[in-house]
């Protein structure tokens, strides 16, 4: 009898939790949206974020199907809710020349080598990087991109190269680009970029325009630390920047800031192909060094 009682206390205290709130037995845990690889499976993702596929499918209404009985994440489906303790950890660890790299974001995740203003370069290995990273990239290809497109101009598609192994580590013949916070994007020429290659730039063959809108996309992103790019071709935009902003002064003192020797911009006697960008360590990312 008393056993009876007991448990009838249990099922009403069970009853008012689920009217309050769904699952209470997840009172501990959070909500997480893990960035997912359309390449990546329903049982690739459990296992890596450590929940059933019962509960992806219950978080994820409308996000998976069933075709004979086998379940799947729906085409396109990049964004997994998930609840956890702990978010998927995914962290810039160390210097960018002997660090790693935790969970590495692939840029280029339905492997079909392009995005909205980009192309994978010919010249590259390895495209993983913070979501930090990953994300700058996507925005500053977006704005490169949509500054032609607003003005009716031709546009040539950044090449955008190495950036970090999926976990980080030495990546030759670089000596950084070891824990996800570096990138490298080819220089744009006059003539075009074909199939995305990193060909050599002096200041007469160099696009100013193009490359210009490209630096400036980057360091509009507010996220930039430094960008090498060597001496020549950094003189030849100064000048042209210049020029272009002659009229609109705050732009001008903007831009003209970063050549300044305080600048993000680090001009130097090799990045004449590409020039290497460098993010800021992510917020939070506590063992991330500058
Ligand atoms: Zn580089």
């Amino acid at each position: 009898m008393l056993t009876m009682i007991a448990a009838i206390g249990v099922l009403t205290a069970a009853a008012g939790g689920a009217d309050a709130r769904p699952a209470p037995k997840q009172g501990q845990l959070r909500r997480f949206t893990y960035q997912r690889c359309t390449s990546e499976t329903l049982e690739a993702v459990s296992r890596l974020l450590g929940v059933s596929q019962t509960d992806l499918e219950k978080w994820n209404r409308g996000s998976i199907v069933s075709t004979g009985g086998r379940k799947s994440f729906r085409k396109g489906v990049s964004r997994v809710i998930y609840y956890s303790r702990t978010a998927f950890p995914r962290e810039s660890v160390g210097r960018p020349s002997s660090g790693t790299l935790v969970g590495g974001m692939n840029l280029d995740c339905d492997g079909d080598d392009r995005g909205q203003g980009w192309v994978v370069s010919v010249d590259r290995s390895n495209l993983y990087g913070t979501p930090e990273t990953i994300r700058n990239i996507y925005n500053a290809a977006k704005r490169y991109r949509a500054y032609f497109r607003d003005r009716g101009l031709k546009f040539v598609p950044l090449s955008i190269g190495d950036i970090s192994r999926p976990s980080g580590g030495p990546l030759p013949p670089h000596v950084s680009h070891q824990s996800g916070r570096d990138v490298d994007v080819g220089i744009i020429l006059k003539s075009g970029n074909a199939s995305g290659r990193f060909l050599h730039a002096n200041p007469s063959n160099m696009d100013p325009l193009r490359t210009w809108v490209m630096l400036k996309s980057f360091i509009d992103t507010s996220d930039v630390r430094y960008i090498f790019i060597h001496r020549g071709l950094a003189d030849a935009l100064k000048t042209y920047i210049s020029k272009i902003y002659a009229r609109q002064r705050p732009l001008l003192r903007k831009y003209l800031g970063a050549f300044a020797p305080d600048g993000v911009i680090r001009p130097d006697a090799e990045h004449s192909s590409h020039v290497h960008i460098r993010f800021r360590c992510p917020k939070g990312d506590r063992r991330c060094v500058e």
